[in-house]
């Protein structure tokens, strides 16, 4: 890995700058962190972003697929480098208790008003791109080449990465030679983690209508109970992973909503389910979705259903495999800046739309982790064996990563991987 030896140390004078960056970047999260908007409605984020930018001197490029924002950075010769962060929020009342906690709410696409909270913790990767961002235009005369710092929206209902696309985001900016992106993760803050290969699962949700026969709750023989037929159904789909699918191999089934009725004595006509779907490859995908199918079918069919179940496929992710020799000079890059505390990425079953970019021109990706847990406190709920039951997930309530070291690794991370190709 050749490469990284001098990019370490372009970063290293680049980096020199961090602690003027990371003046207004605690203060901005934290701004950030209680302003949450929704996917699609990041309308104050995105002219946050574009008004930074615009301070640093970049080519300002905004309402791209409705909210993505991109700023370019033209610094003579050599490679183009993309560094993309996500900016949306989710639709979760925040329990974290931080003084800075999010107690927003907005109107989600049903109309039906949401509580919103940073629980992904892209707020994390906005602040970390524009401090690199700041770092690489004052660092400029240590490398050479351009960036392109891409602001998108709308990841968390998977269509953010294609609008952009579908909006002309590639006859606006330049061939990037590769592409790069990560996402903070809970494991200890200050550390990174990367891995050649698949990273993310192709994920995908699934609605589900299943049509029953209703009647009164007294009389229960003139119906066809969906309610009853929904939750067999819930139960049998639990043996697709356990009975259909390799062992070993990576595969999720969750039913993360299941709705039917209004009343305790009225049996509804129908019951709807909404499943969430995620698998390594498109082999897994299918045995999964085959399945779900058969067993839903063959269970309306044995309840004596007057109409067929009705299937919708939504918020459909692509795979994220990471390119191999990018990911393995980023990994040196990475080894050589953080030293022992760079590590290997488990795989994630999470999913992410950021490869919808890369892959329409096949530019080569690399996707990397990000601790975001207090590492004291990782490291006590290790030692107690209770890291599963205790550690707060993304999209959990209680989800908010530290704020440092978390943002220093972030805006360094990008720095060093974005130096192996600009570096001089
Ligand atoms: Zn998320
Ligand atoms: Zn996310």
């Amino acid at each position: 890995m050749d490469a990284a030896a001098p990019s370490t140390s372009s970063a290293c004078s680049v980096l020199a700058g961090l602690a003027g960056v990371r003046r207004w970047q605690e203060s901005f999260y934290r701004h950030l962190h209680q302003n949450p908007e929704l996917s699609r409605q990041e309308h104050e984020t995105a002219r946050l972003v574009a008004s930074r930018l615009r301070s640093f001197a970049y080519e300002i490029h905004a309402g791209i697929g409705e909210t993505g924002v991109v700023g370019i950075l033209r610094n003579g010769e050599g490679p183009t480098v993309l560094l993309r962060a996500d900016m949306d929020a989710l639709p979760v009342r925040e329990a974290t208790a931080l003084p800075y906690a999010s107690v927003a709410t907005a109107i989600d696409a049903a109309g039906v008003e949401v509580p919103v909270m940073h629980a992904c913790g892209h707020d994390i990767h906005v602040t970390c791109l524009l401090g690199a961002a700041q770092l690489l235009v004052e660092g400029r005369q240590f490398w050479s080449g351009t960036l392109i710092a891409l602001f998108q929206p709308a990841e968390e209902t998977a269509d953010g990465a294609r609008r952009m696309v579908d909006d002309g985001l590639f006859s606006i900016v330049p061939m990037p030679d590769v592409a790069l992106a990560q996402h903070v993760l809970p494991f200890p803050a200050g550390r990174v983690a990367t891995r050649t290969g698949p990273v993310f699962t192709v994920g995908e949700s699934m609605r589900i209508t299943l049509h029953g026969r209703g009647a009164h709750g007294s009389m229960p023989h003139a119906s066809v109970d969906p309610v009853v037929l929904a939750a067999l159904i819930v139960v049998r789909l639990q043996t697709v992973i356990s009975r259909e699918t390799q062992p070993g191999e990576t595969a999720v089934v969750t039913v993360g909503t299941i709705h039917a009725g209004t009343k305790s004595n009225v049996i509804p006509d129908t019951a709807v389910l909404e499943l969430n779907i995620r698998s390594y490859s498109e082999e897994t995908r299918a045995v999964l979705l085959n399945a779900i199918r058969r067993i839903v079918v063959a269970e309306c069919r044995a309840s004596g259903v007057p109409k067929d179940p009705e299937f919708e496929l939504y918020d459909g992710f692509p795979l994220t495999q990471n390119d191999a020799a990018t990911t393995g000079l980023v990994a040196a890059a990475f080894a050589m800046f953080f030293g022992p505390s760079a590590e290997v990425l488990t795989p994630q079953t999470a999913s992410e739309d950021f490869s919808n970019i890369p892959d329409v021109l096949d530019v080569p990706y690399t996707y990397w982790g990000l601790g975001g847990i207090e590492p004291r406190v990782y490291q006590l709920a290790e030692q107690q064996g209770r890291v599963s039951s205790s550690i707060p997930v993304n999209h959990s309530a209680h989800f908010a990563p530290v704020i440092q070291p978390t943002l220093d690794t972030g805006t360094c991370a990008l720095v060093v991987a974005a130096l192996v190709w600009l570096g001089h």
